[in-house]
């Protein structure tokens, strides 16, 4: 027998002995199981979790969503590969399956720690603020305890309440927020110099706070090796840039078209032209600096929030490429910074994000990759603000240092 008749006899055989069907059908695709669930019960807990599940967190979750005045679908999920992927929105996935407005919100829980995305659609249309704005001003959302689910998922529902009529935001439970102790307790000497320089320092001396907080990790003498896959390419930056800057200009032209516009439309029209205005001057100022690239998408997004909804979001400081800056990262005791999901967790985890590392002249050979806070900020606007994160006139420092022609 040739080796290729033998390989086909084995295949036979081993196809003998396979039933003829799948002895089940494949699970339905995870989107399509929860909305299918949330037709019964607007709370759906994973089928795994639900008899471990403490019921006073299901009855307190129950209460604020039945007191909420509009539709609350959550999901309470381990977080399995599927829900770690970087790109997946389950909450708008779901929404669109079920079509009905409402708060949507998916919560994953791995290792103890709850994490949740949300996605809140308007009864009634565009009335209201955004949730995320209410969440930037809750100062105290992100000393929520995360070790167990209600506390901080009762307050995004508290939150979406504010965002659609305004009603004030109750107090939170102090059993609810983070027991003030240290965290950790072996700090490297690089954290024990950060957090001595941070204490006693608030987040409205700006200026004076980035000039100390690059004072201080310039210091530092022994920066983490940088591997080559860590740094975002220029052209990758580029590319958002390119794509954004159109974007925000067909968002403007929208915006002007508007018969009789209101006044807050005409404000909202100065400001997205100001942005926009700056993004393209950083963007004809040079093909291959990251800083003047990144700050130029950064203005683009802006301008285009701004043109297309009135929701403005500050960049992620740590990284201004990264989604905007929706949570409130403290970074020390006294310093909060926007930052994207990410970074807030790496933030709450004790550490810094590695950041937008950009290069750096060092010497006459060496040219080391840095994060981009460590630069001098009185060199550069986008260092300075933290790309608009820390004060928001990134767009007229742009223009007084740059010019505003194209
Ligand atoms: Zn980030």
């Amino acid at each position: 027998m040739s080796a290729s008749l033998r390989r086909l006899a084995v295949l036979i055989a081993v196809l003998a002995f396979l039933p003829l069907a799948p002895a089940q059908a494949a699970p339905p695709e995870l989107p399509d199981q929860i909305a299918a669930a949330w037709a019964k019960d607007p709370l759906y807990v994973d089928p795994a979790m639900l008899p471990a599940f403490p019921q006073s967190e299901l009855d307190r979750i129950k209460a604020a969503s039945s007191a909420a005045g509009f539709p609350v679908f959550i999901a309470l999920l381990p977080r399995t590969p599927y829900l770690r992927q970087e790109n997946l929105d389950l909450p708008t996935l779901l929404q669109a399956r079920i079509g009905k407005p409402g708060l949507y919100l998916v919560w994953t829980v791995w290792d103890e720690y709850w994490s949740g995305t949300d996605e809140f659609v308007r009864p009634g249309g565009l009335k209201g603020r955004s949730l995320v704005s209410v969440q930037l001003d809750d100062t105290l959302d992100n000393k929520i305890v995360k070790d167990r689910p209600a506390p901080r998922i009762v307050r995004t529902i508290q939150q979406a309440g504010t965002a659609y009529d305004g009603r004030p935001l109750p107090e939170i439970a102090a059993s609810d927020l983070e027991v003030e102790t240290p965290r950790r307790t072996g700090l490297s000497t690089t954290d024990k110099e950060d957090r001595s320089v941070f204490v006693g320092m608030g987040i409205g001396a700006l200026l004076g706070f980035v000039l100390v907080l690059t004072l201080v990790l310039r210091r530092r003498n022994r920066p983490a090796p940088v591997k080559r896959g860590q740094v975002t390419p220029v052209s990758s930056i580029r590319t958002q840039a390119d794509r954004w800057i159109p974007k925000a200009g067909r968002a403007l032209r929208a915006l002007e078209k508007q018969k009789n516009p209101t006044t807050l439309q005409l404000d909202l029209r100065d400001d997205a032209n100001a942005r926009l205005e700056a993004a393209r001057t950083l963007r004809a100022s040079d093909n291959d600096d990251t800083l003047a690239l990144a700050g130029a998408f950064v203005l683009a997004r802006q301008a285009f929030q701004v043109a297309s909804s009135n929701d403005l979001l500050p960049p992620c400081f740590f990284d201004p490429t990264h989604p905007s800056g929706t949570v409130r990262a403290a970074w020390s005791d006294d310093t909060e910074v926007p930052a994207c999901r990410t970074c807030a967790k790496t933030v709450a985890g004790g550490k810094t994000p590695r950041g937008l590392l950009v290069r750096k002249k060092s010497g006459l050979l060496g040219r080391e990759m840095v994060a981009y806070w460590t630069l001098d900020p009185e060199d550069s606007p986008m260092v300075a603000t933290g790309f608009g994160a820390l004060s928001d006139d990134l767009a007229e420092r742009v223009t007084r240092v740059y010019g505003g022609v194209r």
